[in-house]
């Protein structure tokens, strides 16, 4: 005879798990067995428990392993949210929240400029489902209302643009979603809940690619949407059909991975600003784009979203070089700490030139209209001794 599903462990949240630390720490853990850490539950089916719904059967693609769970209990519990979904990839978490939000006929309002991902997802994949989009830019809320349709159902935006890390006017677009009844969908992964916790803030989903930050160590993909109760089992139940779940073992390396969040992003905090600041002073650099800087366009906004808990202005920059093309390959072929590599948020700190990369795609004309030059690099700070990571630019630089 089956035994019961062991419902236990934590209480959702005890009330003695106040601080983002604490959470991280212990939000979600199932001490089964008196097991300091949570197992892995390598199964891939439980025995029947007497469940009446599909849903509710105990499998991995069923996202509701014990793995699964205590991950669902420790990501809500970080951005202060009723529930949430882990996923296979970021792109699993983006695209199920989407395909399950979204219909035949609806109308989506999204920022320009996203990851490249979701833009192809979104301008390749959702117009053969007939649904159809509007790009907007993210800082401009007065030319946001000639693009709604009778349809528009949704406002999609990214917290911290790549490479440029802009930062849309988020609270302009939570009212101007709740005056037109618009869910609100964010991307979240560029600032991490450290930094921003966009559920405190009025957006109905956050999502990550929880391969960033969230793991931190640059060694499994992942995702995660967060957010209402309602609105997260809308998306665990299209999940469970797309088939887009987390391995438990996955599950397992980013429960350890999120214990250690807060240490490490702060850290990558202090060390982006002050290789962003090391980089703006230096003669062969002309823009520096992170959002700690006074010198960004938005650095009141940031300050003002940012700035809260301990948070900060994030571990991603990018910057130009005065020579340009030429300047910018020596620059990425000189470095001896920092990795050429894509992706961001883990302990390497990584280079890349995102008009050979991210944004090789775009005709080199849009490319510089947008910013994004020959001469620009993009730099993900990892958790290096930050002298280490200056000296190394300041010799590629030089060199
Ligand atoms: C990497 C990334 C994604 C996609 O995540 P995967 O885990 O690679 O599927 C989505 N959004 C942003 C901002 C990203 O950096």
């Amino acid at each position: 005879m089956a035994k019961p599903p062991v419902e236990r462990a934590s209480p959702p949240t005890k009330p003695a798990f106040r601080g983002l630390e604490t959470k991280l720490v212990h939000a979600g853990a199932d001490h089964v067995q008196g097991a300091v850490v949570t197992p892995v539950f390598q199964t891939a089916q439980f025995e029947y428990a007497g469940e009446t719904d599909y849903h509710d059967l105990r499998y991995i693609r069923l996202n509701n392993t014990p793995n699964h769970r205590g991950l669902h209990e420790k990501l809500a519990a970080i951005e202060g949210a009723e529930a949430a979904l882990v996923t296979a990839s970021g792109m699993a978490a983006i695209s199920t929240a989407l395909l399950a939000l979204l219909q035949q006929g609806d109308h989506l309002l999204a920022q320009s400029c996203l990851y490249g991902g979701t833009h192809d997802f979104v301008t390749d994949d959702l117009p053969l489902l007939g649904i159809e989009h509007d790009f907007v830019d993210g800082d401009a809320p007065g030319s946001w209302r000639a693009k709604l349709r009778p349809r528009t159902k949704a406002f999609y935006l990214e917290t911290l643009s790549n490479p440029l890390i802009q930062i849309p006017d988020l609270e302009a677009a939570v009212e101007f979603a709740r005056s037109h009844g618009l869910l609100t969908l964010i991307d979240n992964t560029f600032a991490s809940p450290v930094n921003f916790r966009p559920i405190e803030h009025g957006f109905d989903l956050s999502l990550h690619s929880a391969t960033k930050y969230l793991n931190g160590h640059s060694d499994i993909v992942a995702g995660a949407v967060i957010g209402g109760a309602e609105l997260v089992d809308r998306i665990r139940r299209k999940l469970n059909h797309l088939g887009g779940s987390l391995d438990p073992h996955a599950c397992f390396l980013l429960e350890r991975g999120l214990k250690t969040l807060a240490v490490r992003v702060r850290h990558q905090n202090a060390s982006a600003l002050a290789l962003a600041r090391f980089l703006e002073a230096h003669p062969a650099v002309i823009r520096v784009n992170h959002p700690g800087l006074a010198s960004h366009p938005r650095h009141a906004r940031a300050a003002r979203l940012f700035g809260g808990s301990g948070g900060g202005f994030g571990g991603m920059l990018s910057f130009e070089l005065a020579d340009g093309e030429e300047a910018a390959r020596r620059f990425v072929e000189r470095v001896r700490i920092f990795v050429r590599a894509p992706s961001l948020g883990g302990a390497e700190s990584l280079v890349t030139r995102p008009a050979t990369t991210s944004h090789a795609g775009l005709p080199p004309a849009e490319r510089e209209r947008l910013g994004i030059t020959a001469g620009l690099v993009r730099v993900s700070v990892g958790l290096e001794t930050v002298e280490d990571l200056i000296d190394d630019a300041r010799a590629a630089l030089e060199g």
